[in-house]
């Protein structure tokens, strides 16, 4: 799985730690070049699932903007190398600071999740003698099929506008001196798999545009989001989501006019796979009906499995050939903090290394301060090759 020079790299360094491979990294953004921006797709990442500088800087180099859900976001962005007019503004709660800042580096676009977020938006606007240019987030009702602590676009999520709103905002927009209306946004959810729902979706964004633009309206953009799933049970195998046809699907089925831009949003299936998380066997424990390997990361490393019962691929670094069953668990105060149940896996001793995969996106960016567990910095692969 890791060459040799890589895993010999791997083990010179204190555990717990993340291990990236830009190689791989570059390679899927090559892909979204071909596929995607090659399209006239314009793509933002969200930084959300990974604001590492090295990882943002690979990004910036393939010709994508940033796609952020917090000041903190939108500074990083542009401290990474990101021209504010390729950074946008998304968050079901901007506080008046961060929309402050986001009028100063004069951003691209606030997507705007209510009315009374819109008022907000106006007046700061208004006191800093600038415009904002806003995208409405509307809730498509359309469902991801997906965990349901990762779907955002059915009536009852918190995130966007609902239809029974949408024509009170509209009639509010022209009163509003400092607010430019440019475009439509939706994100649906995140790690979706089927393309299913993505076509329901474009049904959907064809629908409300032409609604919003018949009565009266310019919508330039309008942004579809992200939530293109990865495959966490082949990292190895399928380590590149199948860009092609996912923006395929968006040729096909968004009717997009001659004025209109088609955005989009994607953070893990951008970084999802290009991260591992290594960590090393500290015990292993029998009990009547389990073995346990305890390992030197936990929750506070990777809370993906305690907080979505997410299934990480688990990836023994120098593998013998005997395999046995494990509960790989970490050393976290908290049942929860269990990254596998009952997988088969080479056997393993105290001091292996194991590689828990597809841990790029949404990984290190969720760290925990619980425990007061000593965080180790991450490892590049460019930095393995002398
Ligand atoms: C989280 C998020 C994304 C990225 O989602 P992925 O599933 O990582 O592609 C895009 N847009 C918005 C508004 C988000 O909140």
């Amino acid at each position: 799985m890791f060459p040799r020079e890589v895993v010999s790299a791997l083990k010179s360094r204190q555990t717990p730690y993340y291990y990236y491979d830009l190689d791989l990294l570059r390679a899927t953004l090559e892909e979204i070049q071909k596929t995607g921006l090659s399209r006239g797709y314009h793509i933002h990442f969200a930084l959300k699932a990974n604001h590492q500088k090295r990882i943002l800087k690979v990004i910036r180099e393939y010709g994508l903007g940033a796609d952020c859900v917090s000041g903190g976001e939108v500074a990083q962005a542009i401290k990474c190398g990101f021209d504010p007019k390729d950074v946008v503004f998304a968050g079901v709660g901007k506080s008046d600071q961060e929309i402050e800042l986001g009028l100063k580096e004069g951003i691209d676009c606030f997507n705007v999740e209510s009315k009374q977020e819109l008022s907000v938006i106006n007046e700061l606007a208004a006191e800093h003698g600038k415009t904002a240019r806003v995208a409405l987030r509307l809730n498509p009702n359309v469902d991801a099929d997906t965990h349901r602590y990762i779907t955002t676009g059915l009536k009852e999520n918190k995130f966007g506008i609902n239809q029974e709103d949408l024509d009170e905002v509209l009639e509010l927009i022209p009163k509003f001196d400092h607010i430019e209306l440019v475009g439509i946004h939706f994100h649906i959810g995140s790690q979706i798999q089927k393309l299913e729902p993505f076509r329901e979706l474009c049904h959907r964004a064809n629908e409300l545009s032409n609604y919003i633009e018949d009565k009266g309206f310019n919508l330039p953009v309008i942004n579809v989001g992200g939530g293109f799933g990865i495959d966490y049970k082949a990292p190895t195998s399928n380590p590149i989501p199948d860009f092609e046809h996912f923006f395929a699907l968006f040729e096909e089925h968004l009717q997009l006019k001659d004025h209109q831009e088609l955005h989009f949003e994607l953070g893990r299936s951008v970084v999802g796979q290009c991260g591992s998380l290594i960590t090393k066997v500290l015990y292993t424990k029998s009990g009547r009906e389990k073995n346990f390997a305890i390992v030197d990361a936990g929750m506070t490393e990777l809370i993906r499995p305690a907080l979505y019962q997410a299934s990480h691929g688990i990836d023994v670094l120098e593998p013998g050939e005997e395999k046995a069953t494990y509960d790989v668990v970490g050393p976290v105060c908290e049942s929860s903090d269990t990254f596998r149940t009952d997988v088969e896996i080479p056997k393993v001793e105290r001091g292996d290394l194991i590689a828990i995969r597809s841990a790029g996106a949404y990984g290190e960016v969720m760290r925990s301060g619980y425990n007061l567990r000593t965080a180790f910095p991450s490892l590049y692969s460019d930095d393995i090759r002398g």
